[in-house]
């Protein structure tokens, strides 16, 4: 054990119980030993097995963290933030001591940190900046399952930063069966597994299949409540919106039923719940309760929930959906995977036989779900991706080693998309610019936004919409108040739409001197608006490091409309004769978010954050994209720039009825942003 950490020091019985207890303890020594003979190892076991949190510990203990940091990575910030603070409590140190975490603009961290939780996206940055990782001396990319981009892509320079430094193990994780998969990906290297310690559950399917997935989940969740031996329940729905109405109306149909009833503790999970609430949903239930867990498919591996003896999956997901032919991002509900399906049934058999409630028929299980899904670079926007990769040096992305290559015309349009943003030139290598848009952990058209603003000379605004952008929406509109909420809302209403609305809000709040009263008063969200200073003040020190100025225009914020118009220009629509915009693009229909300030009457499909602007500026900050070029760049882009040439020539100067939308989403889009 090392000397000067106080890992192992266990001052608290009970965790130290708990510690004992999980599967992954009788195979502290035989993992150790498999660790220090071995450069990379693939590790499986069954969720709550004590994978994230115990294998930094062991390998902390073991000396591993006495040159240089272990680095764990998880798919998602709550995670990441959740474990941190569980293993600080098992360590007996503070979060951001000896063990912390970091997440896009927060780090909690410090010069004692050895074990260090974080977003894979964090860690794919910083192998922007050391390709070698010297700080570390293990990285562990956990849940790789999950397979997120940034696990994707860390799997490929990470097997290059390996045959550089020897002296660095990797360990990658799995809950589910691809290990064999990994293994041959990683050259063949070892499985360690770790045995499951599972009960059997019943899966119970419906018969016919639900018209409305919410009300039957619901009406479940009382009758498991009212009928069911103890136990609690874990409720999987798709986003903060859904879940927070369904704890609403779970409340009042539980006060309903009056006090003659068992009480039913309701907690909500999703990534962006305040850290008050997360450490709630591990406490146990008091005697004679029942805790009812409604949680997005976080708890299906990332965060593992004791005593969870009923499991209820409607069969759907959100998963972000990226139409390379629209150029469009958009939040989905999409039927989950039959390997989602078993890990989501497993979390009922952790602590006893449960039960597994499928709100679906067993024919549509065997027939309508895709055996495991699609791993997310094959389905998403890959511009920031890319973007990373060439200020890496790394060029031929068609032989980079992916596990499963994301689709050639999906690396095409990211491809397109940065050289319409003047990221790369005609050769398609990155220009000055591109590389430092590289260094703002940000979609590439914001990273653009924010550079341009200093140029055009309004930094000191767009800061503050960025990071306005980058929180969960700041209004607040509670149910029984919705036209008050409205009316305090229009009054930081801007004509020129919504980025601009957000800036009244942030500097209305900040003449208030940052006050929780004023939100109060106004209908803002007191904790939303904090983050967004804190995330506006990491973004400073990002401009600041690379000497960008910060500059305010004051009263001219035609500037900031403009200098959004410089990254989102590929977002813009016109306004329709017939009804709503179509978008520049490819024409697509799409109608104002009924939150906008632009809003006019109801739709289908919405655009949000939506900005006016003067057509002529489209011209002016890519002139690639909205004129014909003299037939020097690619096929594709003059394929499309003659698709966008006759569009823009049938509108004259003048008309204000162009719409920017930084954020196109369809449907029933409501949680987390497009912003990541
Ligand atoms: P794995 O990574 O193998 O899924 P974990 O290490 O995440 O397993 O979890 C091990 C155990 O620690 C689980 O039983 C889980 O309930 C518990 N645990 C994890 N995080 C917390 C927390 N924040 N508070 C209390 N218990 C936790
Ligand atoms: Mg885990």
């Amino acid at each position: 054990m090392s000397k000067n950490m106080s890992f192992g020091k266990i001052t608290n019985k009970t965790i130290k119980e708990q510690r004992e207890s999980l599967p992954v303890f009788k195979l502290r020594s035989s993992l150790i030993k498999a660790v220090q003979g071995n450069q990379l190892l693939i590790v499986v076991g069954d969720t709550g097995s004590g994978k994230t949190t115990q294998m930094t510990q062991f390998l902390a203990e073991a000396g591993f963290a006495d040159n240089g940091m272990i680095g764990c990575t998880q798919p998602r910030r709550v995670a990441a933030m959740s474990v941190a603070k569980r293993v600080a409590e098992e360590v007996g140190c503070r979060v951001g001591q000896e063990v912390g975490y970091t997440i896009r603009f927060e780090d909690c961290t410090g010069p004692e940190t050895k074990i260090k939780y974080m977003t894979d996206g964090m860690l794919q940055r910083e192998v922007l900046l050391d390709p070698d990782l010297r700080r570390y001396s293990v990285i562990i990319l956990d849940e790789a399952h999950e397979r997120t981009i940034a696990t994707d892509v860390l799997f490929g320079l990470l097997k290059k930063t390996l045959k550089r430094r020897a002296d660095l193990k990797l360990i990658v994780t799995s809950a589910t069966l691809d290990a064999e998969k990994f293994s041959n990906y990683f050259n063949q290297c070892p499985i360690f597994t770790i045995p499951g310690r599972t009960y059997p559950v019943e899966i119970l399917y419906t018969k016919e299949p639900e018209s409305d997935y919410l009300d039957a989940a619901l009406i479940t969740v009382m009758q498991i409540h009212l009928s069911e031996p103890p136990g609690d329940i874990l409720l999987f729905l798709t986003g903060q919106e859904e879940i927070d109405t369904s704890c609403e109306i779970l409340y009042e149909r539980m006060k309903a039923l009056g006090p003659s009833v068992p009480e039913l503790i309701i907690l909500p999970v999703y990534s962006a719940l305040p850290s008050e609430m997360q450490s709630k949903i591990f406490e146990p239930a008091p005697p004679g309760c029942r805790k009812v867990v409604i949680a997005t498919n976080i708890a299906e591996t990332s965060i593992t929930i004791d005593q969870i003896y009923y499991v209820i999956d409607p069969g759907f997901v959100k998963q972000n959906a990226f139409d390379p032919k629209l150029g469009m991002d958009s939040l989905v509900v999409t039927p989950i995977s039959q390997a989602q399906a078993k890990q989501r049934a497993g979390r009922a058999g952790r602590t006893g036989p449960g039960k597994c409630y499928r709100l679906y028929t067993e024919a549509a299980f065997q027939s309508e779900m895709l055996p495991t899904s699609i791993p997310e670079i094959q389905r998403q926007n890959l511009s920031h991706t890319i973007l990373m990769l060439k200020a890496m040096g790394i060029n031929d992305l068609l032989h980079f080693d992916f596990m499963d290559p994301p689709p050639t015309n999906t690396m095409l349009t990211a491809l397109e998309e940065l050289y319409a943003l003047s990221a790369l030139d005609d050769e398609g290598l990155l220009t000055r610019l591109g590389r430092k848009m590289a260094d703002f952990p940000m979609e590439p058209a914001l990273a653009k936004v924010l550079i341009a603003s200093v140029d055009i000379g309004c930094s000191d605004e767009i800061l503050s919409i960025v990071a306005m952008l980058s929180v969960q929406t700041v209004f607040y509109r509670p149910k029984e108040k919705q036209n008050q909420a409205d009316q305090k809302k229009a009054k930081f209403h801007d004509p020129h739409g919504d980025h601009l609305t957000l800036l009244n809000v942030y500097n209305a709040w900040k003449n208030s001197a940052f006050s929780n009263p004023w939100c109060f008063d106004n209908f803002i969200q007191a904790r939303s608006m904090k983050r967004a200073k804190d995330v506006r003040a990491q973004l400073e020190m990002i401009m600041s490091r690379y000497n960008h100025r910060v500059v305010s225009c004051g009263r001219d914020t035609m500037r900031v409309r403009q200098a959004l118009c410089s990254g989102f220009f590929r977002n813009s629509a016109r306004k329709d004769p017939q009804e709503g915009y179509k978008t520049l693009i490819e024409g697509t229909p799409v109608y104002m978010h009924p939150s906008s300030a632009l809003f006019g009457k109801p739709a289908e499909h919405y655009m949000h954050c939506t900005t006016a602007i003067e057509p002529k500026w489209l011209v002016d900050c890519a002139p690639s994209f909205f004129k014909v070029g003299g037939g020097k760049g690619e096929l594709s882009k003059r394929r499309r720039n003659e698709r966008i040439q006759p569009l823009f020539n049938r509108f004259g100067d003048g008309d204000d009825s162009w719409r920017l939308s930084a954020q196109k989403r369809q449907g029933r889009g409501g949680g987390g942003g497009t912003w990541g």
